[in-house]
């Protein structure tokens, strides 16, 4: 599956109006007026930029992109290695999402070879292996 936002020159997190910016400001270097290889491009990122302007066709893109990368739907927010956590004298460690909250480390999910630990408040997830 080709990578829109990469096409866009945005992140999977990029607000709606940035992916617009990009859009607009590539549709202009890749003007069919400027030849041949130009149009290509400009007709890929139309596709992408129709595809993500859009807040359902952007999600079902989204999902799909997803579980075929790591079989989760929720957004794999950081990834930590085992021997870089600590855990304190309760076996927990914490660790800070964008959301504020804390996601939960604790000592089972250190026994797992790969364990994907959800944030309680919003849809991120850290990746611990
Ligand atoms: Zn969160």
């Amino acid at each position: 599956m080709e990578d829109y936002y990469a096409l866009l020159k945005c992140t999977p997190d990029a607000t709606p109006l940035q992916i617009k910016q990009s859009y607009q400001r590539l549709a202009r270097e890749y003007h069919p007026d400027k030849g041949a290889l130009s149009s290509e491009n400009f007709l890929a990122i139309d596709k992408a930029y129709k595809i993500l302007k859009d807040e359902l066709s952007r999600k079902d893109y989204d999902s799909t992109t997803f579980a075929s990368t790591c079989n989760q739907h929720s957004l794999i927010y950081a990834e930590l290695a085992k021997e870089d956590i600590r855990l304190d004298c309760e076996g927990r460690a914490f660790y800070p999402c964008r959301c504020g909250e804390d996601f939960l480390i604790e000592k089972e999910h250190l026994e797992e070879p790969e364990c994907v630990i959800e944030c309680g408040e919003c849809s991120n997830s850290i990746l611990i292996r």
